[in-house]
């Protein structure tokens, strides 16, 4: 018997929430596919998105690294920016355009001995305070940058640290700050992440970084439905199961690690093959929302590493073989990330151990395995033939 704990992925939803990213924003949208692409994937899901997207991006080397062996051609950023010398050797050959927030990789760039033609974005720290140059350093490094003469073009961009607040003012503060210590600076700007696309239209400009919302959670849960109009996201992300045994609890009955949960009634249990080791949060304890056979049950007691309990008392009809979601269409994920004190970012990321599927059912092995293994060098040929 196969296991049949499994991660979704439908690539139709997320081709729809990109387009949805794009139209609402204006201009040009990067697609943001680093961490595996929040766990979708990230060759795959590059591969749904290759004739749709203006670029992607990735957060450092190895990910654009892995995307070029699973042969995704265009544009990629690499949004951390370059580590050492070798990396711009790589970024160089891959072809990759590379964010410059820092001195160290300012100088990299002045140090190299190849000339050539860099295609960088360059990163003001407009008052996330995390990467990016002072804003009364932009002008200058900006200046050096292009008296390398090894870069091609330069895009401006910055970052928030709070666009998912409706009410508080520190995005239209950093558009301003940023505004105003690049006014002089010719080029492209680049603003908003995912909160910045949905409710900030002040920050839209050239180019747009969507990341959460490809994947259909809105990091903004409280919003209205808002300027999507009636467009809504779609998530594409299944995580599901089965059920794989049935037990019934007596009154007094304790059930799992601490025995937290303590039954009050008879209290029929489904055990389900999945667990913190699989990416399901084992924070999300009694009483977080579980769909079984397309209805809402809970779970009950606390997930262990491969298993988890769920309550079938109220669903006499189901037992060992119903389907069980732990999000996806039925309970959306911002709801278990709630139950579980984090972010929907989290636990789509956390994902693994369970098979990646579309809509052909093929689990892709580099899926799961994220930009880890035989990146280092790893031939720019295609591994698909491989896996
Ligand atoms: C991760 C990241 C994004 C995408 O953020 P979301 O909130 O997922 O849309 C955009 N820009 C930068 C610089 C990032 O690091």
């Amino acid at each position: 018997m196969t296991r049949p704990s499994r991660a979704r992925v439908d690539l139709d939803a997320l081709r729809h929430n990109y387009s949805l990213a794009r139209r609402m924003h204006g201009g040009r949208a990067l697609a943001v596919i680093k961490a595996n692409a929040y766990g979708h994937g990230a060759v795959r899901c590059a591969e749904a998105l290759q004739d749709h997207a203006d670029g992607f991006a990735v957060a450092f080397l190895e990910e654009a690294v892995a995307l070029r062996a699973g042969g995704i051609e265009g544009p990629i950023l690499v949004l951390e920016g370059l580590f050492d010398a070798a990396e711009l050797k790589a970024a160089r050959t891959l072809n990759l355009w590379i964010v410059v927030h820092q001195e160290a990789q300012l100088r990299m760039i002045e140090n190299d001995r190849v000339f050539d033609h860099l295609e960088v974005w360059l990163k003001a720290d407009s008052g996330m305070g995390r990467a990016g140059f002072a804003l009364a350093d932009m002008p200058s490094a900006y200046a050096r940058l292009q008296a390398t003469g090894k870069v091609s073009n330069i895009t401006l961009m910055t970052h928030f640290a709070r666009a998912d607040e409706p009410g508080s003012d520190a995005t239209s503060r950093q558009v301003a700050a940023f505004n105003a210590a690049t006014a002089a600076l010719l080029g492209d700007r680049s603003l908003s992440n995912s909160a910045g696309i949905l409710q900030w239209p002040s920050a839209r400009r050239d180019w747009s970084r969507p990341g959460i919302l490809l994947y259909g959670a809105d990091p903004v849960p409280q919003r209205g439905a808002g300027e999507g109009g009636d467009e809504q996201l779609r998530p594409v992300m299944t995580l599901e199961s089965e059920v794989f045994a049935v037990r019934t609890l007596q009154s007094g009955d304790a059930l799992g690690y601490g025995g937290g949960f303590v039954a009050t009634e008879p209290t029929r249990i489904g055990l389900i093959a999945i667990g913190y080791a699989d990416g399901y949060p084992r924070l999300a304890t009694t009483g977080t929302p579980v769909a079984v056979d397309g209805t809402i049950t809970r779970v009950v007691g606390r997930a262990s590493m491969d298993m988890l309990t769920i309550d079938l008392s109220r669903h006499p009809g189901s037992g060992i073989g119903s389907r069980v979601e732990l999000w996806g269409r039925h309970v959306p994920v911002n709801e278990v990330a709630r139950c579980a004190g984090t972010i929907s970012y989290e636990l789509l990321c956390n994902v693994k151990r369970v098979s990646i599927i579309d809509e052909t059912g093929i689990d892709k092995a580099w899926d799961r395995c994220a930009a880890k293994e035989d990146v280092g060098n790893a031939p720019i040929t295609k591994r698909r033939a491989a896996a």
